[in-house]
């Protein structure tokens, strides 16, 4: 007998036919005669209707109030998938993040785990019954509710599968795996069979929402290996694990993030320390800044353009404008979101030429590149919104990954 995890994100259990076709599953998983712990999200689109509604009340809404508020979408959840269990007579039972002990610290809307108890799972599968968590939710030591980041289910399987010490965590969703590409936009990409945790991770951190890239940090933190697989079959999904014997590919997949706003603070003062001011007034407001250039400073002034997500621009533009108070000159100009388009691979550490092939093809289809970041195991480039799923294409035909 094992412990499995099992996820199921939004689209699996968007309306009642697919909480219904859920249940079948988990009730086939346990007559293999396995223990069975299962999380659920929001019913498709819920999550993103409930920050609607709270933004057509203020622009800018309390934390703690969105976490009071997204926090019923999984409990919706949990509830159906019970009751669907209770009608084809299987025993299952609900639990609210808090009531299966997840723990979290009090950075409301993106709190971070702080351990995992689990409540009385242990004992609720010992009288055989399966039990249904709500992901994306945890309680702060003062009791209040608090969520994970959006997709944060993924991490609440995650962190109850190495807690629970399970022996599988598969994440179900809408596509058969991790593909090359978002399949959706690359129709020519495929499934990787399995993945390293550090590949998994950056593109997820790229843009590639099949997996929360939080979620990908703590599996590869503690060592936890978990399939990523579709609700709808039975296929084989993607393995993600600490290694892999996958044959050394270049480039493994191409990530897109869409959600990139350029920055550009020009009129700086030219002098060391007012780039590190400013980033640090970012940093301290919790901006994760990405893609920065500094030109060449002319006439005592600098000039630099970065990128921040967009969800963290109003943040940016605050502590941008008391920094540049604070300097006493310098002009803030937040230009249009852009895209971020990504290859990874490990492979890249031992093979040049990537940034080559990669820019070459985004000249030859006329796509123009505004900036440039890389690490060992990646190359990013910003483009221009309405270029990036013809950049995706572009780049994932060049690295040969379109399947025959
Ligand atoms: P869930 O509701 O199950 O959490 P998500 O919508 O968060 O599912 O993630 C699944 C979606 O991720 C897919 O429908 C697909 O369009 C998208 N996606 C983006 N990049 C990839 C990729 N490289 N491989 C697979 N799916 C991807
Ligand atoms: N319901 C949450 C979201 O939409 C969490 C999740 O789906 O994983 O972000
Ligand atoms: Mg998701």
């Amino acid at each position: 007998m094992a412990l499995i995890v099992q996820k199921y994100g939004g689209t699996s259990v968007k309306d009642l036919d697919r909480i219904r076709n859920v249940a079948d599953r988990i009730k086939a998983t346990c007559a293999e005669g396995h223990h069975v712990v299962v999380v659920v999200s929001a019913r498709g689109g819920v999550t993103n209707r409930l920050v609607a509604d709270a933004k057509a009340l203020h622009p800018h809404p309390d934390d703690r109030e969105m976490d009071m508020l997204l926090s019923i979408g999984e409990q919706e959840t949990i509830a159906l998938t019970t009751i669907a269990l209770h009608s084809i007579g299987q025993p299952a039972v609900s639990r609210t993040g808090g009531q299966a002990g997840i723990l979290t610290d009090n950075v409301h809307t993106k709190a971070r785990l702080i351990d995992i108890k689990g409540g009385d799972i242990a004992e609720q599968l010992e009288q055989g019954k399966v039990v249904i968590v709500a992901g994306f939710q945890g309680v702060n030591l003062d009791g209040q509710i608090t969520t994970l980041g959006r997709g944060g289910s993924d991490l609440s399987a995650i962190a109850l599968a190495a807690a629970l010490k399970a022996d599988v965590c598969q994440i179900f969703t809408d596509v058969d795996g991790v593909f090359t590409a978002d399949p959706r936009v690359v129709p020519a990409a495929s499934k990787i069979p399995e993945l390293a945790y550090e590949e998994m991770l950056e593109l997820a951190s790229l843009g590639s929402k099949v997996m929360q890239s939080r979620a990908v940090e703590f599996a590869n933190k503690h060592n936890v290996p978990f399939e990523v697989r579709n609700s709808y079959n039975n296929n084989p999904g993607t393995m993600v694990k600490a290694e892999t014997t996958l044959e050394d590919v270049v480039v493994r997949g191409v990530a897109c993030d869409k959600n990139q706003t350029k920055v550009v603070v020009s009129e700086l003062p030219d002098q060391p320390g007012a780039a590190a001011r400013l980033f640090q007034t970012l940093a301290d407001a919790k901006v994760n800044v990405d893609m920065i250039v500094q030109n060449i400073g002319r006439d005592g002034v600098a000039n630099l353009t970065f990128t921040v997500p967009s969800d963290e621009t109003f943040k940016a533009e605050a502590a941008i404008k008391a920094c540049l108070a604070e300097l006493g000159r310098g002009k803030l100009d937040l230009a249009e979101t852009m895209a971020k388009v990504s290859v990874v691979g490990i492979g890249m550490r031992s093979h040049s030429g990537v940034a080559a092939t990669m820019f070459t093809a985004l000249a030859s289809n006329g796509i123009n590149i505004q900036l440039i970041s890389t690490s060992e195991i990646k190359i990013s480039v910003a483009v221009d919104l309405d270029k990036a799923d013809e950049a995706v294409r572009v780049i994932h035909n060049a690295f040969d990954l379109d399947k025959e």
